[in-house]
C-alpha cells in the first residue's frame, strides 16, 4: 500500500507516519529526515540543502524527486511505503505520478491532516523549545516562513489530488491517538 500524508509543518505527519509504519509494517519515507541526514553527512546534496532548510524554504524539486526515486527502488519499499513530507509541490506530485506509473504502481490513500493554524504555530514553538538546538529550522521567524512556503507552494497539491477524487481529510486537532484512529479507519485492513 502506498500512503501519502499531507498537511502543514507541525500537523503531526511524522508522528502518525511512524505509528502507521509500525502497525502496517510499511516503511516511512520522510524527505525531511533524509535531507537532515544528508546535511549531517556533509554530502553534496546536504551542502546544497543546508542553508535552504535553515531558512524554511524548499529544496529544489529535482533534488528531492531524485532522492525519492532512488529510495522507492529499494527492496524494503516493495510492500508499500508512507510518504511524509513528499510531495511538497505540484511538480513533485506530477513527478511522483510519473515514477509510480512507470512501475505500474498506484497510490492507495492520500490523507490530509487538517489543523488550525494558530494551534500549529504554538505546537511547533513547543517542539522547538523541547528540541533545543536540535532543529535549527524551528524558530519563530523560520516557522512563519515555512507556513508561508506551505501556503504558496505546497497547498496547491490539495486541489490537485482533490480534482482526481483522491483526497481524504481528517481532523488533525484530535489527540494523537484520535488522529491515528481516523487514519486506521481509512486504511482498514489494507496491507496490514
Ligand atoms: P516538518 O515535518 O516539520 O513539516 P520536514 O522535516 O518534512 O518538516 O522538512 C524540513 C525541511 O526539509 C523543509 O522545510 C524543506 O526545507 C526540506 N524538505 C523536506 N521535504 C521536502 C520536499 N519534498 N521538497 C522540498 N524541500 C523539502
Amino acid at each position: 500500500m502506498i500512503l501519502i500524508l499531507l498537511g502543514p509543518p507541525g500537523c503531526g505527519k511524522g508522528t502518525q507516519a511512524q505509528r502507521i509504519q509500525q502497525a502496517y509494517g510499511i516503511v516511512q519515507l520522510s524527505t525531511g529526515d533524509m535531507l537532515r541526514a544528508a546535511v549531517a553527512s556533509g554530502s553534496e546534496i546536504g551542502q546544497r540543502a543546508k542553508a535552504i532548510m535553515a531558512r524554511g524554504d524548499l529544496v529544489p524539486d529535482e533534488v528531492v524527486i531524485g532522492i525519492i526515486a532512488d529510495r522507492i527502488a529499494e527492496a524494503d519499499c516493495a510492500k508499500g511505503f508512507i510518504l511524509d513530507g513528499f510531495p511538497r509541490t505540484v511538480a513533485q506530485a506530477r513527478a511522483l505520478d510519473a515514477m509510480l506509473g512507470q512501475k505500474g504502481l498506484t497510490i492507495g490513500h492520500i490523507i490530509e491532516i487538517v489543523v488550525d493554524e494558530q494551534a500549529l504555530f504554538d505546537r511547533i514553538e513547543g517542539r522547538a523549545a523541547e528540541a533545543g538546538e536540535a532543529r535549527a529550522d524551528d524558530n519563530a521567524d523560520v516557522l512563519r516562513n515555512r507556513l508561508k512556503t506551505y501556503h504558496d507552494q505546497t497547498a496547491p497539491i490539495i486541489p490537485y489530488y482533490r480534482d482526481k477524487g483522491m483526497l481524504e481529510q481528517i481532523d488533525g486537532m484530535a489527540d494523537i491517538d484520535g488522529v491515528t484512529a481516523q487514519i486506521e479507519a481509512i486504511l482498514g485492513d489494507s496491507g496490514r
